[in-house]
């Protein structure tokens, strides 16, 4: 049985009954899993209006009744991690090991906002005239309006609404089409966590007829996105016409500098990993590989062996590694990165090819001997194939990584204190991680830098974006 589908509008769940419906497709098999309900313009205007609203009175709620609601969403999220990692499986395709993962990260990101909603503080000025107070209160920015991506649906979509909820405001989230189910799940668990009909509303619809209606739509105040740069950069632009405040999580090309003393083993291994999971869907996935010259050779060798050795296949095979694609338009635009790098005299030493029959797989793929124009260098891949390339000095290898204008995750691989720091100064990027994975805990701030994004989610920073600075001045 796969998830029920429904919009979620003033705490009811709406069917399809007389609303156009798209069909969800399992990315393992092409075979259609259910329909979605999209939302009318009337049922658009049905969730501002509950939203606003609903605004009036979860402005004033306690932090400890937010804290309790969200504490309530993790719990309920753990309990129901296997129904929704399994529906995530379905419709997104990942293994069910990392839907399942996924799952249980997010109950620790609803926890985190749990504990930090109850530290929303303000402070008081000490004033020149001893009777004068001056107090800034930080309130909630109002109704916010949240468009999140189909890669990790469950994941993109909570750390937004328990920000926007955590924070006191209320939200229309307009969830992921092609990889709905999570995002029932998590307006379930607040559903039945109790919180107050409108505080959340979930829509569905073409994506840019209901971004365009609810980002002009007065009543919304903020605007959060994450996807595509092209996307926000649309979104940020028609937000700033109308005066909103953003929060945008783009796109990236993560570089990975590799240094000649590293454990190239380790490293390989690592990354390998790293850079198969969610097929390579991850917008901090590493993308653009810089190798020394001295390691060069060994690390492709080992890099290679491991991706070789991976089990592709449905999320539901407990032996799979790797599923497929999250949709058909995802294969050729593997084909076409793959294409141009051949064309510009790349060898492909692994993979390269759409897996024939059922589903949307495409192989792990590697990649070297190309030029630093070719499009796997300069533009996401957002699948499972790896670009490798030598380098020789260091600091030109910091240059290469820094002249794209994304500025996400950058990976280095290294032994020596000094290059660590040197890196940790001069890359480009919103997180660097040396010698390890780190990005995503939710008390760590999440955000990029250049194209890559405004704002940042999770960490003390995660309520920025959802409060308003109020400074108060009194005799
Ligand atoms: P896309 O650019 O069409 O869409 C990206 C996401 O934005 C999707 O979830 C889509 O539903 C949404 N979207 C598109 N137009 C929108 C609009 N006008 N208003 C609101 N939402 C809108 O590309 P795609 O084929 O779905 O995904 C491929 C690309 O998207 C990748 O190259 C990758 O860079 C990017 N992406 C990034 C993330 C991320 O986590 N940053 C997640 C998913 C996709």
């Amino acid at each position: 049985m796969y998830q029920g589908l429904a919009l979620y509008i003033n705490g009811q769940f709406l069917d399809s009954q007389g609303r156009t419906t798209q069909p969800v497709i399992n990315p393992a098999n092409g075979q259609i899993l259910g329909q979605l309900p999209l939302a009318s313009r009337a049922d658009l205007d049905a969730a501002l209006d509950a939203a606003h609203k609903a605004f009036q009175s979860w402005r004033h709620s306690s932090p400890l009744e937010r804290s309790a609601i969200l504490r309530k969403v993790a719990e309920l999220s753990r309990e129901r991690a296997q129904d929704i990692g399994r529906n995530l499986t379905l419709d997104q395709g990942k293994p069910l090991a990392e839907a399942v993962g996924e799952i249980m990260s997010c109950a620790d990101h609803a926890d985190w906002h749990a504990e930090e909603c109850r530290r929303i503080y303000g402070r008081v000025i000490s004033p020149r005239n001893p009777k004068v107070r001056q107090m800034v209160l930080r309130e909630p920015i109002g109704v916010c309006a949240a468009f999140t991506p189909w890669n990790f649906p469950y994941n993109q979509a909570i750390r937004k609404i328990c920000a926007a909820i955590g924070a006191g405001c209320t939200i229309i989230l307009k969830g992921p089409e092609d990889s709905p189910s999570a995002v029932m799940a998590i307006a379930q668990a607040f559903h039945d966590a109790g919180l107050p009909p409108g505080v959340l509303n979930i829509v569905w619809g073409v994506p840019q007829e209901v971004s365009d209606y609810l980002i002009r739509s007065p009543i919304v105040r903020k605007v959060s996105f994450t996807g595509s740069v092209p996307v926000g950069k649309q979104l940020a632009a028609l937000a700033g016409a109308h005066m909103k405040r953003i929060t945008m999580e783009l796109g990236g090309h993560s570089p990975v500098l590799v240094l000649p003393d590293a454990d190239v083993a380790r490293a390989a291994r690592h990354l390998a990993r790293f850079k198969i999971r969610n097929a390579g869907q991850v917008c901090i996935s590493p993308t653009r590989f810089y190798i020394h010259d001295d390691i060069y050779d060994t690390f492709v060798q080992r890099f290679t062996d491991e991706l070789a050795n991976v089990r592709v296949g449905d999320g539901l095979d407990p032996d799979t590694q790797m599923g497929p694609l999250a949709h058909e338009r995802r294969v050729p635009v593997m084909k076409q990165f793959v294409d141009n790098a051949r064309q510009l005299g790349g060898k492909v030493i692994l993979g390269g090819e759409r897996i024939e029959g059922e589903g949307f797989f495409f192989s792990p793929t590697v990649v070297t001997d190309l030029p630093d124009h070719a499009m796997l260098m300069t533009e996401e891949p957002f699948g499972p194939i790896a670009p490798l390339t030598r380098y020789t000095d260091l600091d030109d290898a910091i240059r290469r990584a820094n002249s794209l204008p994304f500025g996400l995750s950058a990976y280095a691989f290294t032994q020596s204190l000094q290059a660590a720091h040197q890196l940790a100064n001069e890359l480009e990027a919103g997180m660097v991680n040396i010698n390890h994975f780190g990005s995503s805990l939710p008390e760590t701030p999440f955000g990029g830098i250049k194209d890559s994004g405004i704002g940042s989610e999770g960490g003390a920073e995660t309520f920025d974006g959802y409060l308003i600075t109020k400074f108060v001045t009194q005799i």
